[in-house]
């Protein structure tokens, strides 16, 4: 795998408007690196544990995004550090990465994850549920969180009809949440949606934040 050839690819064909998180999930420190030597900035993780470990370990201009569900008891270790927190499902875990913002006295950025796939076994919530969340007097008086957009991931499929599908689903629950609770919001403003495989299908969508991995580092064993 040529990461550094790939980074710059990937770069060159998308809009400057788009970011890319470099999701290096299993992969080890030198190949992160070999993707900051050539200026990526972003990378995604999934575990806590490797995230806290890959942190301390790589330079400290990494801007590292958590792209799943932390577990609870474990927000506390990427609190101090997190720029995005990509799998937000439920009100209780955004009371607890809160709580955690509070004691770092930051305010932690995170996206409402919307579950767009067929699949049941993807997680998400549905837009009634992110309305439940939103107009509830407990999420108004969080003061170290902000919701900065929305993520999901399309079912994992070779339709490419059903792809677009999807993530055009994605991106009017994004339009109806900021016309309804963010009209006043500058923050909120991120679609993360688009891997590897469907990341030009989201771009033409209005993803904001891809997320792409094997594409860049290659296939994971895990
Ligand atoms: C692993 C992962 C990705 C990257 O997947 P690739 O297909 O390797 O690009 C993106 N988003 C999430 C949430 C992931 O867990």
């Amino acid at each position: 795998m040529d990461i550094a050839k790939n980074i710059l690819e990937i770069n060159n064909n998308i809009p400057k408007s788009v970011k890319l998180v470099a999701v290096s999930k299993t992969k080890p420190n030198e190949a992160i690196l070999e993707a900051y030597d050539v200026g990526q900035r972003i990378f995604g993780e999934n575990k806590v544990q490797d995230l806290v470990q890959k942190q301390a370990g790589l330079p400290k201009d990494i801007e590292w995004h958590f792209i799943g569900h932390p577990q609870s008891n474990k927000v506390k270790f990427i609190a101090p550090f997190v720029a995005l927190i990509h799998g937000i499902d439920s009100l209780k875990l955004l009371k607890i990465i809160d709580k955690e913002g509070r004691k770092n006295k930051r305010i932690i950025s995170c996206l409402l994850q919307f579950h767009i796939a067929e699949e049941s076994t993807k997680f998400g919530l549905s837009a009634d549920e992110a309305k439940e969340i939103l107009v509830s007097e407990e999420f108004k008086s969080l003061q170290n969180i902000s919701i900065a957009g929305v993520m999901g991931m399309a079912t994992y499929t070779d339709d490419k009809n059903q792809i677009r599908n999807e993530f055009r689903v994605l991106n009017n629950i994004f339009k109806m949440l900021k016309n309804e609770y963010f009209s006043d919001s500058k923050k909120f403003r991120e679609i993360s949606m688009g891997m590897s495989d469907d990341y030009l299908i989201a771009i033409e969508e209005g993803s904001t934040l891809i997320r792409v991995g094997s594409k860049i580092f290659g296939a994971r064993n895990y």
